[in-house]
């Protein structure tokens, strides 16, 4: 008979062959719920690495709009210097040609304005230097010449202005870049640790399904000949068409019945034509039954490893011979066994 103490010793040498030290045989560690754990897990490390990848996305696409924008922004500042250029020359030959129109300019200069034509004042305004060049400054009056250098001032002032909020702007939108892209370094570590350990979590995911397929699997429980499968048959007994609820394994009387999977022990007695009866619960709505039994090695509420002891072979009840009637039930419903234990 094997002992718990053997079973534990078979676990311990378990552990060491396959270096670990988490391998899950004892019945009240379940397999299914580390494995439901590792799963949830998964889950949201996979979730994060979708969202951190989203937001990487995002932060590229605005630092790729930022610096459009700064370009965008360094094409115009161009074009505003090239502005300035021309209008400061304007201001440097109206220095030279009306230098009174620069005095006076402080002056008050409200009254006695001629008007100025609209071609002349488009051109004293306008980036043309060229055009400029050929109006005749000299024979203007004082008030038109000061016009225009009160214009061009307003203009040189203004053309300063924008490129200094220009620069500006290009410094904050400089920040956003570095910013995000402080953001998408960070991020790009966090996805690399989440790579690593989702490979180790599906790692481990492999390797906890082999253990839940491993003790959630049944085995033979007696050895034996298959002298009756599962399902409708001429009963042996009353000759008459009838389910057969399990199947049966015909040996010599005294042969180990073993538990066919880790369970607890809900039943063991007398049930009429049944004989003396073991029903292990596995869990998740699973007994299995093993019927015929001349002998019990286990008390009900006992745990029990796949493979242990629970009984001998017999012909308690209504049997021909000795032999084992074993069922899987699930949800009380008996099911072909070998669906659980393979052929
Ligand atoms: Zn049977």
């Amino acid at each position: 008979m094997r002992s718990i103490k053997a079973a534990v010793a078979a676990v311990a040498l378990a552990a060491f062959i396959t270096g670990t030290g988490a391998v899950t045989v004892y019945a009240d560690v379940n397999p299914r719920a580390e494995l439901t754990a590792i799963n949830k897990e998964l889950k949201a490390k996979t979730a994060e690495e979708t969202a951190a990848k989203a937001d990487s996305e995002a932060k590229s696409a605005e630092m790729a709009s930022f610096g459009e924008e700064i370009n965008s922004y360094t094409i115009h500042s161009e074009y505003l210097q090239e502005t300035l250029d021309i209008v400061n020359a304007k201001l440097g030959i109206m220095e030279t040609e009306r230098p009174s129109a620069f005095r006076k300019l402080f002056l008050s200069i409200t009254n006695g304005y001629t008007v100025l034509d609209q071609y002349t004042e488009y051109v004293a305004l306008s980036s043309d230097l060229q055009s400029f060049k050929k109006i005749n400054l000299l024979d203007m009056g004082d008030e038109d010449a000061e016009k225009i250098v009160e214009g061009l001032q307003a203009r040189k002032s203004a053309i300063e202005n924008e490129l200094i909020q220009i620069a500006e702007q290009k410094i904050v939108l400089q920040s956003g870049i570095d910013a995000r892209m402080e953001e998408l370094t960070a991020l790009d570590s966090r996805l690399t640790e989440l790579g690593v350990e989702i490979q180790l979590l599906s790692g481990e995911k492999t390797k906890k399904e082999a253990e839940v397929k491993k003790a959630e699997s049944f085995i033979k429980p007696a050895a034996g000949r298959l002298s009756s499968p599962f399902g409708y048959r001429i009963h042996p007994v009353t000759g008459a068409r009838s389910m057969h609820t399990g199947i049966d394994l015909a040996n010599s009387s005294g042969t180990a019945i073993l538990a066919s999977r880790g369970g607890i022990v809900e039943r063991v007695g007398y049930e009429g034509s049944y004989g003396r009866i073991v029903i292990i619960n596995h869990g998740g709505g699973l007994t299995s039954l093993y019927a015929h039994l001349s002998s019990y090695s286990v008390k009900v509420g006992q745990r029990v490893e796949r493979g242990q002891r629970i009984g001998s072979m017999g012909s308690s009840g209504r049997a021909t011979g000795p032999h084992l009637h074993f069922e899987i039930r699930v949800n009380g419903t008996a099911v072909n066994p070998y669906k659980y234990i393979g052929n």
